[in-house]
Parts: C-alpha cells; structure tokens; sequence
C-alpha cells in the first residue's frame, strides 16, 4: 500500500513540476499521455487523501515523500508547514520546452553528437524529374519536418534493366536474372529452371513445355495476372516479368526528411519503399516470396537486383553493386542512397571486402563520420533494410 501510495505521488509531481531531466532521450506530449493515461492520474483530492494519515485534509511534511518531500517549501507558498489543496494545484507546470512532438506510439527520440543531412547533390540530375526542393511536410506520424521532394520516374541511369526470364531451358545466364534463397544468389538461367523441383524439394515445380520452352508471362494483363498477391491460377507456374515499357509514366515522389530523427523503437517497414538509390529508384522491402513460390511462380531480378511491379514500377531487392556508389574517405564501404527516414544507405562490405558486423536488426550502427546509417544486406538476404530506425518520410507512385 505504502509503495503505490508512494509511486503515485511521483507520478502526479511529475506532472506538476518538471522533474523528469531530459538530457539525450526526449520524451514526446503523446509519450507522456501514454505514461499518464487521463482516467488514472490521481487527482489533487484523492493524492491528499491517500497521503494524509492524520486525515486533517492537508500534507504534511512527514506524510509526504520522494519529489513532493523534496520540493515541499517550494509548494508550501504560505509557509505553515502543510501542503493545502489551493497550493497543490496551484503547483508549477512542468516545462516541456525541449520536448518535440515525435509520435503516438510511445517512442523517443534520440539525438546523437553527429548527424548528417541529406545531401541532394548526390542524386542523379539526369534521372529526377524536376529539380530537387525542399518543403515543410507533416510525416505520417504528425511530426512536422523540413523535408525534401524527390520526384523521379524510378528508371536507372548506370545500368539496363532485365533480362528477367530466360525463355528456353538451354539459355545460358545471360538470358536470366537471379534468384535467391537462404541468403544465397542464383543464376537464373535454363538448368535453373529446369531444375526447381530438386531445387525446392517440390515435384510440383513446372516452368516449361515438353518441347522445354519456359512459361514466361508476355503480356502486361498477363504479368499482373500473375504479379498480384493472390496468383491467377492460369499463371501458376509460370516466370513472372512485368516490362519497365508497361508502367513508364509512373512517377514516384519520396519525401524525405532533411535531417533525419533517430528514434529509440525502430518502425516496421511499411509495403511502399524503404529508400532510394542515387539514381531514383525505389529500394523496396522484401519481395513477397512467400505468395510467388506458393503460386509456383518466380519473380527474377535483374543483375542489379531490380524488377517491374505493376505498383511501383521498376524497383530494387537487392543491392549488386550496380547502381552509383560514393566512395568514402576512409575504408568505410560506399554509399548507394538514402533511407525514407534520411538517414543513409551504404554498401553491405567495407572497401576491404569485409562485411559489417555490429549492426542492429534495422541493419544500422552509428559512427562518428556518418552519424547513424544503414548498410544495406547480402544480395542474396532479399532484405536491404530490416525496419526504419527514424521517422520515416514517405514514397508515392502515381500514374
Ligand atoms: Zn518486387
Ligand atoms: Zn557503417
């Protein structure tokens, strides 16, 4: 009883007085609604009658404890020795000057001793549709932020896009795109395919005809037939390619926060991007192979790791190393882009070949030269990023 009679007080001083330091974490108004739910923060009235155990309707210096003991004379205006219910609630309001609207999902913001901004000189001019701006925009979350627009058609500068499916099952490599499973990268090519039913233990693996002609999708009804979640049964089975022609007026516009937010709960990655590469195109979350391979479908990339959604376009699962890189100062590996949340996208190994090893489950770190940023996953890990560490911006593709 003692202790809940005594923790409640902490909780409704903390309310009146700003005794919670903020020093690196920064708690958000909607955090502390979440700390402090409306229906059960005490009321002046039932603090007074919990804590007073002579019962004469005012606090005394030894009824009290914790914050309230602490900061007593400063509540006691009068000077008599008691906590009165005038001077409870008229006690000061808690300062939340440095706190900063973050989200409603009860999580912090951090800032770190380095965090680097966006810079839009690195993106490539060729590629964006109009020049680079910035604008104020509210974020999903509600924070408002200095953001920049980004308006691209998604198409690569450095490199082709396909081939995607070889057509026959004696095409060479060069005729297919890769494939991935258990964090490895495989050749797409005719004994690829010929081969799925070892590949996957499934004897119900069939891409291609007696005369070993691949089932290929050849049309833009055929590919999203076959390309949306629930497979069309008449494309079970078959190499699924959407071509860059079907969907070049797509635009896609990414907002992107001009110095990113480092939160201390990482978001999930929602289904519409998670980056952008130099060149404008969409670093994508996973590829949904769980519907692909249950439909007995393949989805190939490229061998830049991209291929066509009738959603968004031409659009990136993996990182090859095919697209611009910025080489780095020191041995740090290079970098390909920018995540939704600002914060930057390098290469999965370091200019020794070494891979990165101390990273979190969002696939970052923080160093001292590039503040906190991502190092994108093993090509063959069909996960670039694992979840945003920041307060995301946003992707749009409109027709
Ligand atoms: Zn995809
Ligand atoms: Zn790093």
């Amino acid at each position: 009883m003692k202790y809940s009679i005594f923790s409640k007080s902490i909780i409704f001083f903390s309310l009146i007085t700003a005794l919670v330091s903020c020093k690196q974490t920064i708690k958000s108004e909607a955090d502390s609604h979440e700390d402090y739910p409306e229906d059960g923060r005490p009321s002046v009235t039932e603090l007074i009658k919990e804590m007073d155990a002579n019962t004469d309707h005012k606090l005394s210096k030894s009824e009290v404890h914790g914050p309230l003991a602490d900061d007593f004379s400063k509540i006691d205006t009068n000077d008599d020795g008691f906590l009165s219910q005038e001077e409870l609630e008229n006690a000061p309001k808690p300062e939340r000057g440095k706190s900063r609207k973050v989200d409603n999902s009860n999580n912090v913001q951090t800032d770190f001793e380095v965090t680097v901004n966006v810079n839009p000189s690195l993106f490539i001019k060729e590629r964006m549709l109009q020049e680079i701006k910035q604008e104020e925009r509210t974020l999903a979350d509600g924070t408002v932020a200095l953001c920049y627009i980004i308006t691209t058609a998604s198409q690569p500068h450095e490199h082709k896009m396909g081939p995607w499916c070889p057509t026959h099952i004696n095409d060479s490599k060069d005729k297919g795109g890769i494939w991935f499973k258990d964090d490895k990268v495989y050749d797409v090519d005719g004994h690829f395919i010929a081969n799925l039913k070892d590949f996957y233990s499934d004897e119900e693996w069939a891409l291609f005809r007696e005369d070993g002609s691949i089932k290929v999708t050849e049309t833009q009804d055929e590919c999203e037939a076959a390309a949306r979640p629930d497979v069309d049964e008449k494309y079970h089975n078959y190499c699924v390619q959407c071509l860059p022609d079907y969907y070049k007026e797509k635009v896609s516009t990414y907002v992107i926060p001009v110095k990113p937010m480092y939160l201390e709960s990482p978001n999930s990655l929602g289904g519409n991007g998670i980056g952008i590469a130099f060149n404008g195109v969409n670093f994508d979350a996973a590829a949904p192979t769980h519907a692909i391979l249950a439909a007995h479908t393949l989805a190939p990339l490229d061998d830049a790791g991209g291929h066509v959604n009738p959603h968004s376009g031409y659009h990136y699962h993996a990182v090859t190393g095919a697209t611009k890189e910025v080489a780095q100062t020191d041995e740090h590996a290079p970098m390909l882009g920018y995540a939704l949340d600002g914060f930057g996208i390098y290469a999965h190994k370091d200019s020794n070949g070494k891979a990165i090893t101390d990273l979190d489950d969002c696939n970052g770190h923080y160093d001292t030269i590039r503040g906190y940023h991502y190092h994108a996953g093993d090509a063959g890990s069909n996960k670039i990023l694992g979840c945003l560490h920041g307060i995301s911006g946003s992707l749009t593709v409109e027709n």
